[in-house]
């Protein structure tokens, strides 16, 4: 398994839970966001009504899911949570629906891959909190509307794109998650070293942040391993030296490439003169699904500059070239 991959593992759930910011004051970053919601979750408290439904998008391990929950706490409502595809059929839907209560908070991960037939009876619930159900069969068959309590609906996607619009015009609240800073992560390191017991000194923090690819839940995975190194080979205190030789056994580099990015890139530069190659190719050439390589791997490489996406492929730049020591094919 990836040692920087932002999927979530079970590893990570258990200490995730520990680790989650349960209000928006301890929710570190991302402070467009954050200002959006705080204005919109004070109005509708101070109205007593539902908030408008939330839309929730960026690549994987950026805080989507800790914000629903941030969202219901601070509404002090309850959270019911799920995901797209869990959702197999309308009565599956409907059945969640019906066991809301008053103002309460629906979280639905990965909202793009919900089923159609699911999703049309989404729509008038989220529009005027109903649900039609259709009585009998045949001739005689015939619509019924019941009315659900008004909730709010917080969707969250890897892929807003891949969002039919009617669904995406049905939400009154759309934020867009970024990579965090290394400021921003090195701060959630010192908080969550705080909350693991572990102490940090010098610029062991900063080496950990810098090393995440901008996302918490990496930063997350690479301090616990980084604490277990200092706890068998040092003192138990984590530096910016033993934070380094640390990292380097875990083969994650400066920019938080590991293995699979190096044999990614190194592949279009050795094999392609730095391409254009199809996604289909570079998923088969490191052994991955090509949904996975576009939602997963690429973001990343794309945001520091070492990928690029043309209408004929993808292209290695000369930043790419560089931090391999690579001359670029002219
Ligand atoms: P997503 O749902 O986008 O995949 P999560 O909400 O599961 O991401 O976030 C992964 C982990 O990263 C969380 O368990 C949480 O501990 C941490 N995290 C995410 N965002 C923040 C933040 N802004 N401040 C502090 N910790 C965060």
């Amino acid at each position: 398994e990836r040692m920087i991959t932002t999927q979530l593992t079970t590893e990570d759930e258990q200490v995730e839970a520990s680790l989650r910011p349960r209000y928006l004051n301890e929710y570190i970053g991302q402070s467009h966001t954050k200002e959006t919601l705080h204005i919109f979750i004070e109005a509708a408290k101070q109205r007593k009504e539902a908030l408008d439904h939330v839309l929730l998008y960026g690549p994987p391990g950026l805080g989507k899911t800790t914000l629903s929950a941030i969202i219901a706490n601070e509404l002090g409502v309850n959270l019911q949570t799920t995901s797209g595809p869990a959702i197999e059929r309308p009565g599956d839907l409907a059945a969640i629906l019906t066991n809301l209560q008053q103002g309460d908070v629906l979280f639905i991960d990965e909202i793009h891959r919900l089923h159609r037939s699911v999703e049309e009876v989404l729509y008038p619930a989220m529009e005027d909190f109903a649900l039609d159900i259709v009585i009998g069969k045949g001739p005689s068959a015939r619509s019924v509307r019941l009315d659900l309590p008004p909730f709010t609906l917080v969707g969250a996607t890897t892929r807003a794109g891949a969002l039919s619009s009617p669904l995406r015009d049905r939400f009154g609240v759309v934020c867009r998650l970024d990579y965090y800073s290394v400021d921003d992560l090195t701060k959630i390191v010192y908080r969550s070293a705080e909350i693991l017991g572990v102490e940090i000194h010098g610029n062991g923090a900063e080496e950990i942040a810098l090393r995440s690819r901008g996302t918490p839940r990496v930063v997350i995975r690479l301090l616990k391993r980084v604490r277990d190194y200092v706890q068998v080979k040092g003192d138990g205190i984590i530096t910016e030296e033993m934070a380094k030789e640390a990292l380097e056994i875990l083969q994650v580099d400066k920019l938080g490439l590991d293995q699979v990015d190096h044999k990614l890139l190194m592949s279009i530069m050795e094999k392609f003169q730095g391409g254009p190659v199809g996604l289909d190719t570079i998923a088969a050439m490191i052994g991955e699904e090509s949904q996975t390589v576009e939602d997963v791997y690429e973001p990343y490489l794309l945001q520091i500059g070492f990928l690029q996406r043309t209408p004929r492929g993808r292209v290695v730049t000369a930043n790419c070239y560089k931090h391999f020591g690579l001359e670029m094919p002219s």
